[in-house]
């Protein structure tokens, strides 16, 4: 949940999780539509069905245990590197660093080095607890903008502190901006409109959505709504909404209330929602 989350965010999701689905067994007992609902609103979905797949793996071929080996690890949907990293560390003692931004730039200033793939610099019997500690001093102290070197126990061996010249580390994030044509099919007096799991977008592929494709001028048979802004993941969308009243829709397509759904509905499509009910 905290992969591109802010704790504050997480907080209550995970309590709320964690209430409802209270250990791997239950997890993997769930159907993906109870998982997905009680993630609803924390985005990048793909990291709830990635969760849910690999906790029934975890119960069938490895009896509820953590595989010890990184590549078994990495077999896990959804499991990279740095999360077969971190996982070895806090579960296992393993030695190993995973590397997110914090731990990346606390070691770049440290010791003045471009950290690659992998790093193996320090000798503990707690990898766990280092793991752990790395990550929260890069939040804590070594911050990204205004590091606290004052208070910093590790100022005099570091290159950072002690050079004049301030090694800086920067996370480019590069921000893709878009624009796109959504077209509601709306059922009249009824507050439903048509959604189709049926889109090859990247971002929200396989998620209920209305009909929607790049940006173009030629929507002769819609009435325009509105236009509106939507930040997801790394991008910028521009949004044309277009609506159209009608009881006939396309085979892919179903009927869904705009009020409640027990189905997931991602947020990009509640806002829809949103932008929609005001034609009713
Ligand atoms: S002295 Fe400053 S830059 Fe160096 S590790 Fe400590 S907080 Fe980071």
């Amino acid at each position: 949940m905290l992969q591109q989350t802010q704790v504050k965010t997480v907080i209550p999701y995970f309590n709320n999780f964690v209430k409802k689905i209270p250990n791997l067994k239950a997890l993997s007992q769930s159907n993906e539509k109870k998982v997905l609902k009680l993630w609803e609103g924390l985005g990048y979905y793909n990291r709830a069905k990635n969760l849910h797949k690999t906790s029934k793996i975890l119960i069938k071929k490895y009896n509820g245990q953590i595989p010890e080996s990184f590549l078994k690890l990495k077999e896990l949907p959804g499991i990279g590197d740095y999360t077969a990293n971190i996982l070895l560390a806090l579960i296992h003692n393993q030695s190993r660093v995973a590397l997110d931004s914090n731990v990346k730039r606390v070691l770049s200033r440290l010791f003045n080095i471009n950290v690659g793939d992998a790093v193996n610099l320090f000798k503990t019997e707690r990898n766990g607890d280092l793991a752990e500690a790395l990550m929260e001093f890069g939040a804590l102290i070594c911050k990204p903008k205004n590091p606290r070197c004052h208070e910093c126990k590790l100022k005099k061996m570091c290159t950072y502190y002690v050079s004049e010249s301030k090694i800086g580390f920067k996370k480019k994030i590069k921000i893709e901006s878009k624009s796109y044509d959504i077209f509601c099919y709306l059922k009249k007096n009824k507050k439903q409109v048509a959604l189709t799991k049926n889109n090859d977008l990247g971002f929200l592929k396989k998620f209920n959505l209305p009909k929607i494709k790049e940006a173009s001028k030629k929507n002769k048979n819609w009435k325009f709504l509105c236009n509106y802004k939507n930040s997801i993941s790394n991008k910028k969308l521009n949004i044309n909404l277009y609506y159209k009243f009608s009881s006939k829709i396309p085979s892919e397509f179903n009927w869904y209330s705009l009020n409640q759904s027990s189905e997931f509905i991602p947020s990009f499509t509640k806002k829809i929602f949103k932008q929609i009910s005001h034609l009713y």
